[in-house]
């Protein structure tokens, strides 16, 4: 696989020359070896990046999923240990959940220079900020949610996307699902429409004006 170019000149520069707005990728609850590939192939043939926001635990297992997204320009992010609810965390646990996860991704991929994490279900705490500032992370959150995690058909991902999609959107789409779902009957750990609504999202998404570029800094 080649790496993607245009990464890092991007991610200071919201509009490149071609002055086109910026939207994010973002992909949650990963790693997984039944879909993360995939969704990295699929990245590798469109030659976009992105930024998994991985769950420790899950990084632990799959060392070479990690490394794969670094080497391929992409960017890993923490997602947590275990993928708590931290509103519901004391503080010591809120502590261990972000450092842990940031000590678990950067043992596998020195390189990985995380600057982002993402609270489970988007619930922030004052305390899981005030660690995460401390670890060097800024708070990720999203801006467009297809619920594909619902497995809603493709396309009602990809049009949900496109419905709500304007300059510099942070998409959330997930390459794996968390701990306490992989209990549940079948589909809920299978991501196959997220792997297929991606392969017509990302033309759509250049072809309404849009290019899919890094994070900048300031998310
Ligand atoms: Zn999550």
């Amino acid at each position: 696989m080649t790496p993607i170019e245009p990464q890092s000149s991007s991610r200071n520069d919201r509009a490149d020359c071609t002055g086109r707005p910026s939207v994010y990728l973002t992909f949650d609850d990963g790693p997984t070896p039944l879909c993360t590939p995939d969704v990295l192939d699929v990245l590798a043939a469109h030659r976009v990046p992105a930024t998994f926001c991985v769950i420790g635990a899950y990084a632990a297992s799959h060392p070479r999923l990690i490394r794969r997204m670094i080497g391929e320009g992409h960017e890993v992010a923490n997602h947590t240990m275990t993928h708590p609810d931290l509103s519901r965390c004391e503080s010591a646990e809120t502590q261990y959940e972000i450092l842990a996860a940031s000590r678990v991704i950067e043992m596998i991929c020195p390189q990985a220079s995380l600057r982002h994490v993402r609270a489970p279900y988007g619930a922030w705490t004052e305390q899981a900020l005030t660690v995460s500032a401390s670890a060097g992370l800024a708070p990720l959150h999203w801006s467009v949610d297809p619920r594909d995690w619902y497995r809603p058909g493709v396309d009602a991902i990809v049009n949900g996307v496109l419905a709500a999609a304007q300059p510099d959107a942070v998409i959330l789409l997930h390459d794996g699902c968390p701990p306490e779902e992989l209990g549940l009957a079948a589909p809920a750990g299978r991501r196959d429409q997220t792997v297929k609504a991606l392969s017509h999202l990302i033309p759509a998404l250049h072809a309404r004006g849009f290019a899919i570029r890094a994070l900048p800094q300031s998310h």
